[in-house]
């Protein structure tokens, strides 16, 4: 969706913050990648006000936009983070994030990803499985630490979003079950490197029923009431991510405030502090992609295609999670034409639109596809040859270039 507060036409030109997307796509080439800072700015404050009543403290899930820029816009305002590994622990860091704000999350973090983040100081460690707990402890003997940790419970609520960013279902492979609770209180009993302080769940992503956050809490406070009657005093409920955005305009995401509402007065009486880990909800909407239309071509059964340089390779969300992205002119247009919008890889599923009415673009003319700042440039890759894209931030008029696009001797310079 277009946040018009950061992008909207000017004279008829689709800009970010006042900078002209065809300007900018001139200057640093296509498919590149518009990072409004203040939308990133004002959708943390926009959280933080909705939770203002409530004692927390926010980590930014790094996963979704993990550029150090945009770590550093949101660690600015005092927003702590979240990571999933090592790299981005040494991300997160590198961008100046204080490490006692840092939390690592992962159902598969290697001894090297348990021992750089004891070794960084980190807040906490978020362990999925009874065997990683084992590992933390040993890592922790080894360093002479103890390790600051908390549990990933998966409570068994399936949210109702795409199968592939459910997370807090018992067929999933994330956190620790309820059936393995006794015997997990039991290892923390028995291991003197390890201090138990927060029960965690990450239930999924893009989650519109407040109801399936509701009941997943519910589930959480009672390994709480579980946790607290073996003798644990557990400071801190981590409740994760997956507040929704919205994509389409005739699908408007739940409010933050409605989240709030259901979820203050039950995380209130627990008298611990809270950890949020939004990604999405931050980043999605601050940022688009840029790119260019190489070639259209009509086939003899009437049927239109619009080839642009992006593809799969710069934003997969629609080959890989059937996501709608919004994609609209960088000029206005009052024509409009149906066509497919594809990229160059070699995939059918390299395809942003199908059948899609959209502004009637010329060849050598530039499409934006909104939405795209969370899970984006991050998963951009180099299959068929592909170079990485540029990212750009704005912030107030002022642009800078936060990723300089790969080159072709980056391509092969690992290959020895
Ligand atoms: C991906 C992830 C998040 C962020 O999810 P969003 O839907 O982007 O808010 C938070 N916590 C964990 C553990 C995650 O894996």
């Amino acid at each position: 969706m277009l946040d018009s507060r950061f992008f909207s036409y000017k004279d008829t030109v689709l800009s970010c913050e006042g900078v002209a997307l065809d300007a900018l796509a001139a200057e640093y080439s296509t498919p590149l990648f518009v990072v409004s800072r203040n939308a990133l700015v004002e959708q943390y404050r926009a959280f933080e006000e909705a939770f203002s009543s409530l004692s927390h403290f926010t980590c930014y899930s790094v996963k979704a936009n993990f550029n150090i820029h945009v770590i550093k816009a949101l660690s600015d305002q005092g927003c702590g983070c979240d990571v999933n590994s090592g790299g981005e622990l040494f991300r997160a860091l590198k961008a100046g994030v204080d490490p006692q704000k840092i939390i690592m999350a992962g159902v598969g973090k290697s001894d090297q990803d348990i021992e750089y983040a004891l070794q960084s100081g980190i807040f906490m460690l978020k362990a999925e499985s009874l065997s990683e707990l084992r590992h933390i402890e040993a890592v922790a003997r080894r360093l002479g630490v103890t390790a600051s940790v908390g549990v990933r419970i998966n409570p068994n609520v399936t949210a109702e979003t795409h199968p592939y960013i459910t997370t807090g279902d018992s067929k999933e492979k994330f956190g620790i079950d309820e059936g393995s609770l006794d015997e997990m209180f039991d290892l923390f009993k028995s291991m003197k490197h390890v201090n138990f302080m927060c029960l965690d769940m990450h239930i999924g992503s893009q989650i519109f029923d407040t109801e399936f956050y509701h009941a997943a809490t519910e589930k959480l406070l009672d390994v709480l009431d579980a946790a607290r009657a073996k003798g644990f005093s557990i400071d801190y409920l981590d409740i994760g991510g997956g507040f929704p955005v919205t994509y389409e305009p005739q699908k408007p995401a739940t409010p933050i405030e409605q989240f709030a509402s259901v979820l203050i007065p039950v995380l209130k009486k627990t008298g611990t502090t809270i950890i949020f880990e939004p990604g999405r909800f931050i980043a999605a909407n601050s940022g688009v992609m840029v790119t260019k239309v190489l070639y259209r071509k009509r086939n003899h059964i009437g049927k239109e295609f619009v080839i642009v340089d992006a593809g799969m390779t710069e934003l997969i969300r629609p080959a890989l999670y059937q996501s709608y992205h919004e994609i609209i002119g960088v000029k206005q247009q009052e024509a409009t034409i149906v066509a497919d919008v594809v990229g160059p890889v070699c995939e059918s599923g390299d395809f942003f639109a199908r059948g899609r009415t959209i502004d009637a673009v010329g060849e050598g003319e530039y499409l934006a596809i909104l939405s795209a700042g969370a899970y984006g440039a991050v998963m951009s890759n180099n299959y068929n040859g592909r170079l990485r894209p540029a990212e750009v931030m704005v912030d107030n008029g002022r642009t800078s270039l936060i990723r300089k696009r790969d080159t072709f001797e980056q391509l092969i310079e690992n290959e020895v």
